[in-house]
């Protein structure tokens, strides 16, 4: 499979300074490839259907493209897994963890004490989060910040001596995490069925999903007003006392960049307000400018009380998740006592300062802004001029640097494909083949590059995604 990219004169991205280095492979493909099936278990994966197929082995990277062990070069239209905000192979995040990792490489923050990067970090985030986030509590991971969102809400009610609100209210195909709690809260059934139990007193409602669940004549606002709706008939069945929040991704990421339409949010929020329920934000993909603001719900024009921060928080240089609380949950937690809850690495010190790091260069080099103003309009007007009347692409949805392309058997008529997992993967593989990184869920195709991508570079995914997607047309003999 070739790609031809006559029409478009590519930079040369620099070679990292230590590509020396890293371009001296100690090992050949097929050795890589023997010892991680021997040894290494993936994520989510079929284990012995990827055993047999080999991995693909990533090397190096350098702004938006990857190199594989036989030197493929690659453009990652995914940003990792959706958290190198940044781009890839920035020195200001490698220096900072260098520096740190020599004058204090780890210190807790549980019994007294506290260190110059958490400081930093948590009143860099209180500048850069819209006004009432003030105070901000570091764990691992986004799974682990949203345990902790649990937490925090249990506590909040039970300094407001409101014991019996125990409910936490969650969507189908939402994703909040792998752990036991995010993995509940999430509302991936193929993930729950795999659990030997769940956190008890977690609830699903549908999702607002418009291209793939509307039925009748719904406009897409009417539809995300009525899936809205259905949280005040749950808090209703359920009884208001005993709910104590709602949590929801501002736009769903791995459940397919599923944007609601512009009644949604703001009819969930007025929902929680009447009936004293806690609004959580799980910003974890939309977070630290992937829509073009700071954070997602800012996009969506709302005012959650809790936000859950991971990926991009570090552009993935390092794991770190955090929670951000809204002045009145900060202050309750605050003013009562013990919060019995930490991990060994809250606020590490080389997490740290590379999130400081990477949040001075996502804000003073204007890559934020840019996304807003620039990239990421054309970004999005790129797409949707490319695919409009596509005979199998039914919907684009996204804002800044983020979208979802849905595949469909008939777009006019938002007739999904049958097999459209299969339908995916095909298109997946085609990506795969063209040296473009887009993934698939299901029947929709998922792009969320690196913020730092330039027009040339936007141009070259899209041309790459229009390849793979006419040929999984051709190959179901649709044109
Ligand atoms: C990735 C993700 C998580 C989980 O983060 P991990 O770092 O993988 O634990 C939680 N919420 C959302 C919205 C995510 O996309």
């Amino acid at each position: 499979m070739s790609y031809r990219t006559e029409e478009v004169t590519y930079v040369q991205p620099a070679q990292p300074a230590a590509s020396a280095q890293a371009a001296q492979q100690k090992r050949s493909t097929a050795e890589y490839r023997a010892l991680d099936a021997a040894h290494h278990i993936h994520p989510f994966s079929d284990m012995g259907s990827l055993n047999r197929s080999g991995s693909r082995v990533i090397v190096k990277a350098q702004g938006v493209y990857l190199w594989d062990s036989d030197d493929n070069k690659i453009i990652d239209g995914m940003a990792g897994l959706w958290c190198v905000n940044v781009g890839y192979g920035r020195k200001e995040l490698a220096d900072a963890a260098y520096r740190q990792m020599q004058e204090l490489p780890f210190y807790n923050t549980f019994f007294k004490t506290t260190h110059p990067p958490v400081i930093e970090l948590s009143a860099l985030l209180a500048e850069l989060a819209p006004e009432p986030f003030n105070h901000f509590f570091y764990c691992n991971s986004g799974s682990e910040g949203n345990d902790t969102v649990l937490r925090i809400v249990h506590q909040y009610w039970a300094t407001q001596g409101k014991h019996s609100k125990k409910f936490v209210i969650s969507r189908k195909n939402g994703y909040h995490g792998s752990t036991i709690a995010g993995g509940t809260l999430g509302g991936m059934g193929y993930m729950h069925e795999q659990m030997p139990s769940k956190v008890e007193n977690i609830v699903h409602i549908d999702q607002p999903y418009f291209f793939g669940e509307a039925e009748g004549n719904l406009t897409p606002e009417e539809f995300a007003l009525a899936r809205a709706q259905q949280l005040e008939a749950k808090i209703l069945e359920i009884g208001a006392d005993n709910v104590a929040a709602f949590i929801g991704e501002p736009f769903q990421g791995a459940g397919g960049v599923i944007f609601p339409a512009s009644t949604y949010w703001p009819e969930i929020q007025r929902i929680c307000r009447k009936y004293d329920i806690l609004l959580v934000a799980d910003e974890v993909i939309g977070g630290f400018g992937r829509t073009g603001e700071w954070f997602a719900h800012q996009h969506f024009g709302f005012e959650p009380d809790l936000i859950t921060l991971a990926k991009g928080l570090t552009s993935g240089y390092v794991p770190m998740g955090a929670v951000g609380l809204h002045d009145r949950v900060a202050k309750a937690i605050i003013e009562n006592g013990d919060f019995n809850h930490g991990l060994t690495y809250s606020g590490h010190p080389v997490a740290a300062a590379v999130a400081v790091a990477n949040l001075k260069l996502l804000r003073d080099d204007k890559i934020v802004e840019r996304v807003k103003t620039d990239t990421g309009p054309y970004f999005q007007k790129k797409l949707r001029d490319t695919f409009a009347n596509h005979p199998i692409i039914g919907e684009i949805s996204g804002a800044g640097l983020v979208a979802g392309l849905q595949l469909a058997e008939d777009p006019k008529a938002r007739k999904r494909f049958a097999n459209g997992g299969e339908v995916g993967t095909i298109c997946r593989d085609f990506c795969f083949n063209g040296n473009l990184i887009m993934r698939a869920t299901g029947d929709r195709m998922l792009l969320s590059p690196p913020l730092v991508i330039n027009k040339l570079e936007i141009d070259e995914i899209v041309a790459k995604a229009k390849y793979a997607i006419d040929a999984t047309a051709q190959q179901l003999g649709i044109s």
